[in-house]
């Protein structure tokens, strides 16, 4: 049997309409990011048809091929650990780069986009669990990146992205969420020039609704649209 995409789709966005309304937010303030990472380009043409406009993808060399394969009003973020030297087949086309975590790369980004005379929005990574396993800044070094960061004139920080260690009891999730949030309420306070920290990236297929709960503005879900991943 084939999976029914536009109804996976139309599950999730009631699913968020009600996590929403249990703690009094607004829906548009929570966009849906599909995650297709090793999925084909049928499947995202589907979810495109079924209304779907933004997709977060791995992998860079999936990444270039879909956008070569697919429509161009579809919206593209790059969701996945970054080399330095892959970031030249990145430039211009992404909306959005969640997985910055050093001062190089960011580096690195800067100096690509500034060739084609672009500004890259960014969020940077934290590592909220301190996880040996996991990519991200540590939540103590954050403000020191964020501060270097802010320097560069062709990146713009929008924000926070998380991974948080994994529970199956979501519950369980819910504080390292919390803890990105305060992180970035605290950083906004710093007022450092040309940051927001208007977006936070947290949430995936199993712990979503929790993630809204605790302040997410972007979700990223993949398994709940698509189906398992090989
Ligand atoms: C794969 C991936 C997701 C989606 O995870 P699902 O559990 O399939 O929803 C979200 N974020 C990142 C960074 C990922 O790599």
């Amino acid at each position: 049997m084939s999976i029914d995409i536009s109804a996976n789709l139309n599950t999730i966005h009631q699913r968020i309409e009600q996590a929403c309304s249990r703690c009094g937010r607004d829906p548009h303030q929570v966009e849906l990011i599909a995650v297709s990472k090793k999925k084909p380009a049928e499947l995202i043409a589907q979810a495109a048809q079924a209304g779907q406009r933004v997709f977060g993808e791995s992998y860079v060399q999936e990444y270039v091929d879909k956008q070569q394969q697919l429509s161009t009003d579809i919206r593209w973020h790059f969701i996945g650990a970054l080399q330095t030297n892959k970031v030249k087949y990145l430039h211009g086309s992404t909306e959005l780069i969640h997985s910055v975590d050093r001062l190089s790369l960011a580096k690195e980004i800067d100096k690509q986009w500034r060739k084609i005379d672009k500004v890259a929005n960014i969020l940077i990574q934290v590592n909220i669990g301190n996880e040996a396993s996991k990519a991200g800044v540590t939540p103590d070094a954050a403000e020191t990146l964020i501060r270097a960061v802010a320097g560069l004139p062709n990146v713009h920080i929008q924000g926070l992205m998380a991974l948080p260690p994994y529970a199956d009891d979501v519950e369980q999730v819910r504080p390292w969420f919390r803890q990105l949030r305060q992180l970035a309420q605290n950083i906004d306070k710093l007022n450092l020039p040309q940051i927001s920290m208007s977006t936070l990236s947290m949430g995936m297929s199993h712990d979503f609704e929790v993630a809204i709960e605790e302040g997410a503005t972007l979700v990223r879900i993949g398994t709940a649209i698509f189906g398992e991943r090989e």
